[in-house]
């Protein structure tokens, strides 16, 4: 059998990036193509949070930490990633939520996750920025963060040199066994091509939506803001109750005992998540769009909700919001085959597209191109 030697990858996001940094480790040539001068889409647009602790237990949870792992090791060869080993503060606002926290903190793999459960006074300690009224908190050791704007060029500043082609500007428009050909006519033959190209299903993918649908794979759409920087140090990555509600490892009795979320929050599925970045400003969020077509217009009664969450856990009002955007992710449907945590299919021989990791991507993108190589 001969050994694959040159690799093709199509999308810079992060998991592309995370492919092309996988193939080099094992020695393969690769050539790296993104349709625009930079990748910009979910990659770029996210929290930048490494995600451990709302994770389902068993498959997803190993993805996770397994990926925590590579980040932590990465980081030391590209300090560019910004990765912190910062951990997260889940508040509870009332009796119900904490329950539910208590819960979450006797699970068989609290331990895995560096679950601990804190009284309000204990979350001022670990994270002093929260200075709003809280009736605890569940802390989590293992989350981590990375700066979501530089993990893709500190990547491929840590790939450039010999054996690494990085083509932006070049869309893809053709694909072939083994070759993809780009919009400016140049073909691209290799030993295997990996299509990463996020949730874009239309062009050359849309030959393939067959795959994508044997996994329900689906597009959501989610609004997010950045403020000015924050006089406080954010010591942990802090999420509120309504994150509850959404991930599985909460998926437990004290769910079910949660009062109704406000009615802004329900509509738009929002959840508080809240990151300082490097230089002090926050990345807020979140909200879940299903339905398409996506609006194209970002809707203020959601960001109103974010922002009085926000300051009703740092007691204070939050800075100026500088940045306002909406960013688009592929996950897999809740019923993917074998419950899987992401798609990878040959949708021609020589030719796989891996895609769908939903909003755990930028968690879980080495473990998942660790994975492809296997
Ligand atoms: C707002 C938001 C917040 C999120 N927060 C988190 C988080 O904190 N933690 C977490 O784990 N996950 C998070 N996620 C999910 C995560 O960001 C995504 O799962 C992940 O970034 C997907 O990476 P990707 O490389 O598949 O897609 P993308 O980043 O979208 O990259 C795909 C790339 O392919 C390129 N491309 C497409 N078609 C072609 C073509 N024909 N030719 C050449 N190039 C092409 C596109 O231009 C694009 O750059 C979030 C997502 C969003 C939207």
């Amino acid at each position: 059998m001969r050994l694959t030697q040159r690799i093709v990858v199509v999308g810079g996001g992060v998991l592309g990036t995370m492919h092309a940094v996988a193939a080099r480790r094992r020695g393969y040539e690769v050539v790296h193509l993104e349709r625009e001068a930079e990748a910009r889409g979910a990659s770029a647009r996210n929290f930048g949070l490494v995600w451990v602790s709302g994770r389902r237990a068993g498959a997803e949870l190993g993805l996770a930490l397994r990926a925590r792992e590579l980040w932590e090791g990465l980081a030391t060869e590209v300090p560019g990633l910004g990765f912190r080993a910062a951990g997260s503060l889940t508040v509870a606002a009332d009796d119900a939520e904490l329950r539910l926290l208590k819960e979450a903190a006797a699970l068989p793999d609290a331990k895995q996750r560096g679950f601990e459960l804190l009284d309000p006074g204990a979350v001022r300690a670990v994270n002093p920025a929260l200075r709003g009224e809280v009736a605890g908190g569940l802390l989590c050791r293992a989350d981590a963060i990375v700066e979501p704007r530089r993990v893709l060029p500190a990547l491929r500043g840590y790939l450039a040199g010999d054996g690494y082609d990085w083509l932006a500007d070049r869309e893809v428009t053709e694909i072939a066994p083994n070759a993809v050909r780009d919009h400016t006519g140049a073909w691209h033959q290799c030993d295997l091509v990996i299509l990463c190209t996020g949730a874009v299903f239309t062009g050359v993918v849309g030959r393939y939506l067959g795959y994508l649908a044997r996994d329900g794979v689906r597009r959501v759409r989610l609004q997010m803001m950045q403020t000015a920087p924050l006089a406080q140090q954010l010591t942990t990555a802090v999420a509120d109750g309504d994150s509850l509600r959404y991930y599985p490892a909460y998926d437990l009795p004290g769910r079910h005992q949660l009062p109704p979320q406000s009615p802004v929050a329900e509509q738009a599925r929002a959840q508080l998540l809240m990151v300082q970045r490097a230089d002090g400003s926050l990345t807020m969020g979140d909200t879940h769009e299903y339905g398409e077509p996506f609006a194209f217009d970002v809707d203020e009664d959601s960001y109103d909700h974010l922002r009085d969450r926000a300051e009703a856990l740092l007691g204070t009002p939050i800075p100026r919001v500088q940045r306002r955007w909406a960013g688009v992710y592929s996950e897999v449907g809740p019923a993917a085959a074998d419950h899987s945590l992401y798609h990878r299919s040959e949708v021609e021989p020589g030719v796989v597209l891996v895609t769908g990791p939903g909003g755990r991507g930028m968690t879980c993108a080495p473990a998942i191109a660790e994975e492809t190589f296997r």
